[in-house]
């Protein structure tokens, strides 16, 4: 063992029992962006976020916006060196699923498990990359550590940019580092460097002013809920998934054949996908065509039709109004706008009485997965964990990443600890031991990595 690992394997156990009181405080808030009646909650993490901060040595404050507030702080020591940006977000989804065993907001600590709801997502991992960067900064490392916790990540970011402006002082940084992905597999570290956009949209069809008798009026009445449903069949090929917009595949990059490998490389298995989503079949078994669907190719989904009689037995209405739920999700080099206003136009085409609305506009993303600061995440998650890690897209989309590649243009490297069995957005939540102490580790050694790297 080299005398730096015997220094960060003791600094790591000393640590715990301060990550655990940490993330026992933070959990036991309800901090659910998407609930107003959690309002409170929220600003009493933003107060407990600072104080958590302060705790371990960095300068805290809160940042407003018209939203939620947003965290900033950390430790700035030296004007010439680098600065990285630690990017984590501290509310969480709701928890009102049966499935739980617990009280989701009753922090429990069972064997090196940390069981409630933001425990993966995304309290622990925020945690474990403070007590990382705690460690850097006793070592004296030269650079400079700030970080930026958010309180809106889960509906959007919506306010996200306005904490970027000038004003606010939240300071250009050299990069970014977001700590809010999960790996494909259990120990097997990964690395993604890609994240789907998505443009979610409501059409409404009003065709009368009141359900109508179907034996009085049916067959010269129009019909919502079958007018909408030709609209999803003129939009989307329902076996394969194909989107048939014209243009809408225009500007998708697709994905090279080494990215192909890489992502096979994941340890990602089909049956392992199947189970753990529950799926009885898929529209392929290919692992390869798999991972290509889900992280480098655009769908387009329906979420909900609305409309007409939903109780039981079949009661003959024709329905007045309907509505429909769908939404895209973009890959590089779609853009929700361009995609938006294609859709828009092709709708109007079809059936010029449906109202179009945009529901949530995200960019797709997609970073460097080679160069100095991949290399070095690369080597700092060997480091921390034992293996090389897998190069890996996402399907899903985090707002504040586009945000902020577009406000200062600098690498935004993933370095994310979360599992698949954590039950990410899922009932029984939890984090651990294993994940946090090999984060702590490879995250303090990504800023020595940082640390020597010219700006
Ligand atoms: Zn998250």
């Amino acid at each position: 063992m080299t005398g730096r690992k015997t220094k960060m394997d003791s600094y790591v156990k000393a640590a715990r029992p301060r990550f655990e009181q940490m993330l026992a405080e933070m959990v036991e808030l309800p901090s659910i962006s998407m609930d107003p009646a959690r309002a409170a909650d929220i600003r009493k993490t933003a107060k407990l976020a600072v104080q958590l901060l302060k705790e371990v040595g960095a300068e805290a404050r809160i940042v407003e916006t018209k939203g939620y507030p947003v965290v900033e702080g950390g430790w700035t020591t030296g004007k010439r060196h680098p600065t990285v940006l630690v990017y984590n977000h501290l509310d969480v989804q709701p928890a009102q699923e049966p499935e739980w065993k617990q009280a989701p907001f009753a922090f429990r600590k069972d064997q090196g498990l940390y069981r409630g709801r933001g425990a993966t997502d995304d309290k622990g991992p925020a945690l474990t990359a403070l007590l990382a960067a705690r460690y850097a900064i006793e070592q004296g490392t030269p650079i400079n550590i700030r970080f930026l916790w958010e309180l809106e990540e889960e509906i959007g970011s919506p306010h996200f940019a306005e904490a970027l402006k000038p004003r606010t002082l939240v300071h250009k940084p050299d990069s970014v580092l977001v700590s809010d992905t999960i790996w494909i597999a259990k120990g097997r570290p990964a690395i993604p460097y890609g994240l789907r956009g998505a443009l979610g949209v409501r059409l409404s069809l009003k065709t009368g002013r009141a359900d109508a008798h179907s034996g009085v009026t049916g067959g010269a009445a129009r019909n919502p809920l079958a007018e909408l449903c030709a609209l999803v069949n003129d939009c989307v090929e329902a076996s394969t998934g194909r989107v048939k917009i014209p243009g809408f595949y225009a500007d998708v990059a697709p994905p090279t054949k080494k990215e192909i490998e890489n992502f096979l490389a994941s340890g990602f298995q089909v049956t392992r996908f199947k189970k753990a989503y529950g799926f009885l079949s898929l529209r392929t078994t290919d692992p390869a065509e798999v991972l290509r669907r889900i992280w480098a190719s655009p769908t387009f989904e329906v979420h909900g039709l609305v409309g007409g009689y939903v109780g039981p037995g079949v009661k003959m209405i024709v329905p007045g109004y309907a509505e429909l739920k769908v939404s895209m999700r973009l890959v590089p080099d779609q853009t929700p706008e361009q995609i938006f206003r294609l859709f828009k136009r092709y709708v109007a085409e079809r059936n010029p009485d449906v109202t179009v609305e945009a529901e949530g506009m995200l960019h797709p993303f997609k970073g460097s997965f080679s160069g100095p600061y991949a290399e070095a995440a690369r080597r700092a998650m060997k480091a921390g964990f034992g293996k090389d890690p897998a190069l890996v897209r996402e399907g899903g989309s985090i707002g504040a990443v586009t945000t902020m590649q577009r406000a200062w243009h600098v690498p935004i490297i993933f370095m994310g600890l979360s599992l698949p069995e954590h039950g990410y957005h899922a009932p029984n939540e939890y984090f651990d031991w294993g994940q946090a102490s090999g984060g702590m580790q490879a995250l303090a050694a990504y800023f020595e990595e940082l640390a020597k790297m010219k700006t």
